[in-house]
């Protein structure tokens, strides 16, 4: 396998490009400042994890990219357009904490979903989803029902429907933060490996220190409020990363580097 290196778009510039973005919730003396001044650019194959205390603002950041939140100043690209245009034609897969699956569908027409409602003819939906569905090692999985799955194989399910239209890029909010460390560790494996075989870009929103140095190739740190950028800190661990990745000494110090700079974060 080879390893996986983000790269310019073919226009040089950044997939997503955050530019001073201020985001205020209210008015007055009650308004809340979620994001103050925040810039950001993430590189096309790139995969970068948002960590900061609960309430820095790391949703609000997620959800601005996704157009599901205005931005009160600044502007918002998603490959050179707006992120309003970007939603609409449908550059965004999300995966949130808890996976949004529907009982009456079985786990292949979960997948096939978003592509019915995007009106792919049947053939080419199921096609997609069992391909998706052996991506995310579920085939076996595909007629039985979301509440016949465990915590991990459901978002696994919900991995597999958000990037079943291949999504430019996806956008995860905690998508494990509900599974036991275990579960979760055997999802950031197969989260790499599925990020390498399709080369998508991933901003993934986390307050688990390990899992940011594990997954990503970039870490920014965020402040309490208001949410700021603190630092951005690169990942420089070899890929592919596996099992003998959170053993060395490289991932240690990263580790160290992290929580250091969250630490101080807490005191500014
Ligand atoms: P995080 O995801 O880092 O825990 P959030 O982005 O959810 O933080 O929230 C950042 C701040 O914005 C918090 O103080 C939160 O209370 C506030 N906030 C988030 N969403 C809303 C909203 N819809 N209305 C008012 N305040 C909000
Ligand atoms: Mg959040």
């Amino acid at each position: 396998m080879t390893a996986t290196q983000p790269t310019d778009s073919p226009t040089g510039a950044p997939l997503v490009s955050v530019r001073g973005v201020t985001k205020r919730f209210g008015t007055g003396d009650e308004a809340v400042v979620a994001l103050s001044d925040v810039t950001l650019d993430v590189a096309q194959g790139d995969f970068v994890s948002l960590i900061g205390p609960s309430g820095c603002g790391k949703s609000t950041l997620l959800r601005t990219i996704a157009d599901l939140t205005p931005a009160t100043d600044g502007e918002v690209l998603v490959s050179g357009k707006s992120a309003h245009q970007a939603r609409c034609d449908r550059d965004y897969g999300m995966v949130f904490q808890k996976a949004t699956l529907f009982n009456w569908r079985t786990v292949r027409r979960n997948v096939e979903l978003p592509l019915e409602i995007m009106g792919h003819s049947r053939q080419d939906r199921t096609a997609r989803a069992d391909e998706m569905l052996e991506l995310v090692e579920l085939s076996d999985f595909a007629r039985k029902r979301p509440h016949q799955l465990s915590g991990g194989m459901q978002q696994r399910v919900a991995i597999a429907r958000a990037l079943a239209f291949e999504p430019s890029l996806l956008l995860m909010d905690e998508p494990f933060g509900a599974l036991d460390e275990i579960t979760r560790e055997r999802l950031n494996d197969e989260l790499l490996r599925i990020w390498q075989r399709t080369g998508t870009t991933i901003v993934f929103v986390t307050h688990s220190i390990p899992e940011a140095v594990f997954l990503s190739n970039r870490i920014v740190v965020m402040s309490p409020r208001p949410g700021r950028i603190l630092a951005e800190i690169p990942v420089d661990l070899p890929y592919p990363r596996d099992e003998a990745t959170r053993e060395l000494p490289r991932y240690y110090e990263l580790v160290t580097e992290v929580r250091e700079t969250l630490r101080a974060a807490e005191r500014a």
